[in-house]
């Protein structure tokens, strides 16, 4: 069978996702570091690095939203902590898929911030957020999570909507690469590299596959920044956006003003 979204009706699309990361959960992690030969966690730090939480002399909420199985929350935690001095901020992580959030839940366990109740994990649609009230979070982070959405302007309009005034968006998705020989280079290797080693190590090929297709579909950094900024969000920088690894991801930031 075909698991490409290309024909799929947008009502079926949230449906779908869902099932493929019930499907990938347990090996997500060991996943990423196969296919992005381990370039994710530095991407991430960067992310975090860049966001700098904990820096404030209030302690700061967060938001993860399709935070999956807490990478970034935990990330943002430990930077806080470990370079803010800061015990007290408190990361909530949103996600739609329950076997996602199951494992960061396990995962949480093993971290100091179970016990002291600074990460939470509540089943979501970032389309949604209705458990979230309006501007309530000072941070809100989107990694790898907004090109599955089926609306990404629904999406920018919840975080506009539940963040603070002087809160800051920030997503770390995947880009468009560049310069054009590179780029060819990047399709040859993600469609055909990523569904096999789907295959090795999940023994999943379909949701890889789709992976890959999500990731063509999502739109140039420009165009995305445009988005952030048709939100009512004031962009970071000059362009909102700062790309990595020769566009292969980026970063994109606003600032609800
Ligand atoms: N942020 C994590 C990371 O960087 O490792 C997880 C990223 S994972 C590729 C994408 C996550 O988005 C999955 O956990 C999936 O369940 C979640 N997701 C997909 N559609 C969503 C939606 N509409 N609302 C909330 N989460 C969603």
């Amino acid at each position: 069978t075909h698991f490409g979204f290309k024909d799929v009706p947008e009502e079926e699309k949230e449906y779908m996702v869902k099932n493929v990361f019930s499907s990938v959960a347990k090996k997500y992690d060991q996943m990423n570091d196969a296919m992005s030969l381990g370039i994710h966690r530095v991407w991430k730090n960067q992310f975090v690095t860049a966001l700098n939480p904990g820096n404030s002399t209030t302690p700061m909420r967060i938001l993860d939203v399709a935070g999956g199985t807490g990478d970034i929350a935990f990330r943002l935690l430990d930077h806080a902590t470990q370079k803010n001095q800061d015990y007290n901020s408190k990361v909530v992580v949103a996600d739609i898929n329950p076997d996602m959030l199951a494992v960061g839940k396990r995962r949480a366990k093993k971290t100091p911030y179970f016990e002291s109740r600074r990460v939470d994990f509540i089943e979501q649609n970032a389309e949604v957020l209705d458990k979230i009230p309006d501007n309530s979070i000072d941070i809100f982070t989107i990694a790898f999570g907004i090109r599955n959405c089926t609306h990404i302007d629904k999406v920018l309009e919840q975080a506009y909507r539940v963040l603070k005034p002087g809160g800051v968006f920030s997503c770390l998705e995947f880009s468009k690469v560049y310069p054009p020989l590179l780029a060819e280079m990047y399709r040859q290797y993600s469609f055909k590299f990523l569904p096999l080693l789907g295959t090795l190590i999940a023994g999943d090929r379909e949701s890889y596959q789709y992976l890959v297709e999500s990731i063509e579909r999502f739109p140039d950094a420009d165009t995305f920044a445009k988005m952030i900024e048709r939100a009512g969000f004031t962009l970071a920088g000059e362009r909102g956006y700062e790309c990595l690894t020769f566009g292969v991801a980026a970063i994109h930031t606003g600032v609800k003003l």
